[in-house]
């Protein structure tokens, strides 16, 4: 009750999921307003787009990859040097849209078993695809789960559409490409000569993001701070166990300059993780806890904000209604990403003018990228003017 009535005055009541109603009406106006604009001058490039909706279906294809990581990557529990994923391509009248599902392990998906759920997918019914809306809750329907699989399909199509509309999709969202936040650069948890090495090759980054969780977090953060002052995130991936201690740590981060905590404590413990958010000097996201956008509503006033990731919540049509109805309920926005190609970390970088910090570098971490995209200028994500999710095959 407490969670509840912290935000119940700021929801638009009568609804169970008012921002979905709005987005689809923002983003169907936006359409056609991408549409008018290129009705105008370029009248001819929308009476193009108009002719592509008639004909043959679209056409889905994919292919499994593994990401080469380029340091051993350890989290609270687990290390490793790959990343599975699985490229997908949806292709229409000449058109190729790129997508990508990552799986990290622990995340319970494999190229397995997204190869398996992407071969029951028949997008060749669909001839429109500018039904979004249709295609993607036909998608979300085949079977629960599944939803870095499901982000894959998401993106592409995302792609596709921005592509056929000759627009980026921060156009189509209204989104200013200018207010794009830094990025944090992620340092993983090693020896203090790795961790310095690593500091000391992430200098153009203005925020670090620190993996803790370990016994020995405070001789990280001042491992760390031997060679940098600039500010950190710290996520903690549910690795602390005490809610009094993790005050006391958080307290000790912020001396330290530690700007923000994810995922102090576990998922399945709303009320530790609301106690500290309460008394907490510096903000607590919820990243674990918050995979789709029902569970917005379920940990609203156990966190300040949350980390959104389309390889959580199945892609970008979901994160843009989690970011708008995150900022309705007064919370803050991140969005994060899996170790990935620059095809999904430019897919979330187009949403990133709506958060208040991002951590897009996924692509950083590889060495076999197989997509050029969003860049990083100076710890700044930088959008280009491609349309779609604004990336090229390498
Ligand atoms: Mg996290």
């Amino acid at each position: 009750m407490l969670i509840l009535s912290r935000f119940a005055l700021k929801i638009i009541p009568g609804t169970t999921d008012p921002m979905k109603t709005s987005r689809k009406h923002f983003i169907y106006g936006s359409i056609a307003a991408a549409a008018g604009i290129a009705a105008g001058p370029r009248l001819a490039g929308a009476t193009i787009a108009r002719s592509r909706m008639v004909g043959s279906g679209l056409k889905l294809s994919f292919e499994p990859y593994d990401l080469t990581l380029k340091h051993v990557f350890t989290l609270a529990g687990s290390s490793r040097k790959t990343t599975p994923v699985m490229l997908t391509r949806i292709e229409y009248d000449g058109i190729t849209g790129y997508g990508e599902a990552s799986m990290p392990p622990y995340l319970g998906e494999s190229q397995e078993t997204a190869g398996k759920f992407l071969d029951q997918v028949k997008l060749g019914q669909f001839k429109n695809p500018f039904l979004i809306e249709d295609i993607l809750d036909y998608v979300d329907a085949l079977a629960p789960e599944n939803r870095a699989a499901k982000a894959s399909i998401d993106i592409a199509l995302h792609d596709l559409t921005g592509k056929l509309l000759n627009q980026p999709w921060y156009r189509i969202w209204g989104l200013n490409p200018e207010k794009t936040p830094d990025t944090t650069f992620t340092i993983g948890i090693d020896t203090p000569e790795v961790i310095r090495q690593k500091t000391q090759e992430a200098s153009e980054f203005r925020i670090l993001k620190v993996k803790l969780g370990s016994d020995n977090d405070r001789e990280i953060i001042e491992t760390i701070r031997s060679v940098t002052q600039v500010p950190l995130a710290v996520d903690v991936n549910q690795g602390w166990k005490d809610k009094e201690k993790a005050l006391e740590m958080i307290h000790w981060l912020k001396d330290h300059g530690v700007v923000l905590v994810e995922q102090p404590m576990s998922k399945e413990d709303p009320d530790s993780n609301a106690w500290l958010t309460d008394r907490s000097p510096i903000p607590v996201f919820g990243d674990e806890a918050v995979q789709r956008l029902p569970d917005l509503f379920k940990v609203r006033g156990a966190y300040h904000g949350i980390n959104i990731k389309l390889m959580k919540c199945t892609g970008m049509r979901e994160a843009f209604a989690m970011a708008q109805a995150a900022r309705s309920a007064g919370m803050r926005v991140m969005i994060g990403c899996m170790t990935e190609t620059s095809c999904a970390v430019s897919a979330a970088a187009q949403l990133s003018p709506m958060a208040d910090f991002a951590d897009l570098d996924g692509n950083l971490l590889i060495s076999n990228d197989r997509f050029s995209g969003m860049t990083v200028k100076k710890g700044k994500i930088t959008l280009n003017d491609l349309p779609g999710i604004g990336v090229k095959p390498l």
